[in-house]
């Protein structure tokens, strides 16, 4: 085996940037107060979590820094956001969400938490492009839908919402608007301002700083209840120390992100494009979801007849790290809720790969990529005769 390593599962995780580990690093062993503390220690806390506040907001065009709070990841920021909408809905005898069916599992989980309590649940449907258009939402607005929430572009095939149309027009009918904008931050333009957003979730380790750091963009005029309870901090929304290290990082990683997104959107789209024209020659293939509306560094590919699992880890031996499905899933072997939800049969969403590529890959992964993929996906393909004969 060559010393070759792509790494192309970037939708599942990404690696911490030079600037945010050099961001992190003061605050492990020299400035390693408790920002609550008043203390000089304790204030060179507070001052880098004010930073790194500051600088999630500017990333995502909002008023105030107060209406960002930091949180533990994407999973907790979509919990927040949902449950906290949801009671405040319940005051007002508004028990009906909308969302949509291929939402990641945070979201549907917590709304399924919902539907147990008594609140009833509507999943729009995704047609075959993967997509939600603003009337299947206005359809189903009710006078008693307290919460929309949509994604901002999804985890598995990459398809990017309509979330600015949506918003104005959850907007103009006095409901929440949220978005878990996890895969979105860094990957395309945000602007909770502009698009009307009223609650946005998104997540550190999708764009270059580490796990288990995230945010919630909550709109200052929403009152929304506490999902943690204890000491004041976070305004006293969201209790517990503040992870510094990380949250400083998460500040800096979205500043780089952001500032270069443009440029890098391009370049990443290039490589998948090229990416995608070299593996459509393999027969029995094809690339699900719209190519329009996706992002760019996302392609998500049946190989009929392969096994996906058999596929990621083949791969994973020729130095290749891509999924199957989506990773946050943990290892599960059910056929993807996603790739069901866009139409295709249990047998062909078990044979999908997601390749997801962004500003660290190079054109040499391509290269690499398109040398080991079509000979892998043969060797495997004689291993299952069943496509064969379908084939015949
Ligand atoms: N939402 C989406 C769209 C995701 O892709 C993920 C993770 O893959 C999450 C939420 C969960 O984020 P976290 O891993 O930070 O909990």
């Amino acid at each position: 085996m060559s010393g070759t390593y792509v790494y192309a599962d970037n939708a599942a995780t990404t690696r911490v940037s030079q600037r945010a580990l050099a961001a992190a690093m003061p605050f492990f062993r020299e400035s390693f107060g408790n920002p609550s503390s008043i203390h000089s220690r304790g204030a060179a806390c507070a001052s880098a979590v004010l930073k790194a506040r500051q600088q999630v907001q500017l990333a995502l065009g909002a008023d105030k820094v107060g209406e960002i709070y930091f949180t533990s990841g994407g999973t907790e920021s979509d919990n927040w956001a949902i449950r906290g909408a949801g009671e405040m809905g319940e005051r007002s005898g508004r028990r009906h969400i909308i969302t949509s069916a291929f939402e990641h599992h945070a979201v549907l989980n917590t709304c399924a938490y919902l539907e147990r309590k008594g609140f009833e649940i509507t999943y729009l449907p995704v047609g075959k492009e993967g997509l939600i258009s603003p009337g299947q939402v206005e359809k189903a607005l009710r006078e008693d839908t307290c919460l929309v929430s949509i994604m901002a572009a999804n985890n598995e095939i990459g398809t990017v919402q309509p979330i600015g149309d949506i918003g104005s027009l959850c907007r103009e009918r006095g409901v929440l608007f949220h978005t878990d904008a996890v895969q979105a931050v860094g990957n395309m333009p945000i602007n909770v301002e502009k698009m009307n957003i009223d609650l946005l979730s998104l997540s550190g380790h999708k764009l270059h700083a580490p796990k288990g750091v995230g945010a919630l963009y909550c709109r200052r005029s929403i009152d929304l209840p506490s999902l943690i309870f204890g000491g004041g901090q976070e305004r006293g929304r969201r209790a517990g120390t503040e992870n510094v290290p990380a949250i400083a990082a998460l500040g800096e990683a979205i500043t780089e992100i952001c500032e270069g997104m443009e440029e890098k959107n391009a370049r990443v789209g290039e490589m998948r494009d090229r990416l995608m024209e070299g593996l459509l020659k393999i027969k029995g293939t094809y690339v699900n979801g719209s190519m329009e509306k996706r992002l760019p560094g996302n392609l998500n590919i049946t190989f009929k007849g392969v096994e996906g699992e058999s596929l990621v880890l083949t791969l994973d031996m020729k130095g290749i790290a891509a999924s199957t499905g989506a990773a946050c899933t943990g290892g599960s072997v059910n056929a993807s809720h996603v790739l069901t939800a866009i139409g295709l049969d249990p047998a062909d969403a078990r044979s999908t790969l997601r390749i997801s590529l962004n500003g660290e890959n190079t054109d040499d992964d391509i290269g690499y990529m398109l040398s080991v993929i079509p000979g892998v996906i043969d060797r495997l393909r004689e291993l299952s005769p069943l496509w064969y004969e379908d084939e015949k």
